[in-house]
């Protein structure tokens, strides 16, 4: 068989641990096999953003924005103890927050639903898919522990001076208050990649807030959405057969426990945070998560939504079998093959990612999966594969389609 050519190149996004030892199998037995990769590579693992400053990181998302489409592997975020055990120069930033903070863009993150892993909720038909805002309200919080009586106040001081004041409370005992902000850009950008999205993958979007108790903060997210939608969108997606739909948070939450699935979530920041952890442990797995990063200007970035499982890496440093899940990250090259094939308007590339994704989920339905899945699974006479052996199983399935 004749290799699919590319004509622009991939960003490629090299990363840490078990993850990068699962990246050059996937590449090894289910990419160069059938590609003729063009990729423009850039090493994310710990070791060569210390070595290069983290310098490697920015490029890396400079190279997104020029190109459009990147594929990233699962990287370490330094803590204290990786400051030791990689030696680091620095306490280097988390390369999702600083790719995030380039690109202006929103994770979206989506459980691949295979038969044989059934959701908690048993309604649940199809994936849901969550948009987290990821700038600002709580996570840039100011807090003050107020000590005993006294007078609270929010203030704002104009340029020039002027001042306007707000009272919070009246303290008459110690207590708490919190101050948080967002900016109206971000909310925007946040609001564009949420409707692009929703025309690209084809499905309605949800968005909530409390509106009717935040009749500022709250209320000016749910504005900037609907002004956003009525003047660039609302035609699109009447032509695409979608709808966006606000409501209430917990309407939201009510509807979503009893709907079949299938549409894009909006949450800001720490509802997206709290909710994204509800829906994938209950479709199952946090192995069976996508994620892909969105700007508002169309550029694109597929990962696992997984970390580097590090606790399987040290297992296989010490000569040990492993059986890690790699669906996650076999999706993340799908979703970015895909995207470049759609927008160099190269079909078979298409073609190879919708093979490719059948053929992951085909291989698991078939009973052949790793432990996680395994233990797990509604099937019967399943075969636990290691970590090699199930991206080989899925090669296997994957000729036979082809
Ligand atoms: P993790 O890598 O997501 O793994 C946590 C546990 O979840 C694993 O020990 C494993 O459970 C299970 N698991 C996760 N993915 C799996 C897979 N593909 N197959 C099978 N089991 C899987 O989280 P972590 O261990 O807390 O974090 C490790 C490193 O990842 C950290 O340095 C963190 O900074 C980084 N991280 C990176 C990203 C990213 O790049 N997007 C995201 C999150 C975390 P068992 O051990 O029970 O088998
Ligand atoms: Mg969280």
């Amino acid at each position: 068989m004749e290799k699919i050519k590319m004509t622009t190149p991939l960003v490629e996004m090299d990363g840490d641990e078990m993850t990068r030892i699962l990246w050059q199998i996937i590449k090894d037995e289910l990419i160069y096999p059938f590609i003729d990769l063009k990729s423009e590579y850039y090493d994310l693992g710990l070791e060569y953003r210390n070595e290069t400053d983290d310098k490697v990181t920015f490029d890396s998302a400079y190279a997104t924005q020029k190109y459009g489409v990147a594929v990233k592997c699962a990287t370490i975020t330094p803590n204290a103890a990786r400051m030791t055990e990689y030696n680091l120069k620095e306490m280097w930033k988390s390369p999702n927050g600083t790719i995030r903070a380039i690109l202006d863009g929103t994770v979206f993150r989506a459980p691949i639903v295979v038969k044989g892993i059934e959701p908690c909720v048993k309604n649940w038909k199809k994936p849901i898919t969550i948009a987290r805002h990821a700038y600002g309200d709580v996570y840039k919080a100011t807090e003050m522990k107020i000590p005993g009586a006294g007078k609270t106040e929010l203030v704002y001081t104009a340029e020039d001076g002027t001042e306007i004041r707000e009272l919070i409370h009246n303290f008459g005992e110690a207590g708490i208050i919190q101050g948080m902000h967002n900016i109206n850009g971000s909310i925007e950008s946040f609001a564009r990649s949420c409707f692009n999205y929703a025309l690209d993958t084809k499905q309605t979007l949800w968005f909530a807030t409390k509106d009717t108790i935040s009749k500022k903060y709250d209320h000016t997210f749910k504005d900037i959405f609907q002004e956003i939608f009525d003047a660039e969108y609302k035609d699109k997606f009447d032509a695409a057969g979608i709808e966006y739909f606000y409501t209430l948070i917990d309407d939201a939450v009510a509807r979503v426990m009893k709907s079949e699935g299938g549409y894009i979530w909006a949450c800001k920041n720490y509802d997206g945070d709290v909710m994204s952890d509800m829906i994938s442990s209950a479709f199952g797995s946090l192995a069976m998560m996508t994620s892909v990063l969105v700007s508002p200007d169309g550029k694109y970035e597929y990962e696992a939504a997984h970390g580097t499982v590090q606790r399987h890496y040290y297992k296989h440093l010490q000569g040990e079998e492993t059986s890690t899940n790699s669906v996650a990250t076999i999706f993340a090259w799908t979703g970015a093959l895909r995207k470049r094939g759609e927008l160099d308007n190269i079909p078979e590339l298409m073609a190879f990612a919708d093979k490719l994704e059948a053929a992951t989920i085909k291989t698991i339905e078939d009973g052949k999966m790793t432990k996680d899945l395994a233990l797990i699974t509604t099937l019967e006479n399943v075969t636990v594969l290691n970590s090699a052996d199930f991206i080989k199983a899925i090669r296997e399935t994957l000729e036979g389609m082809l």
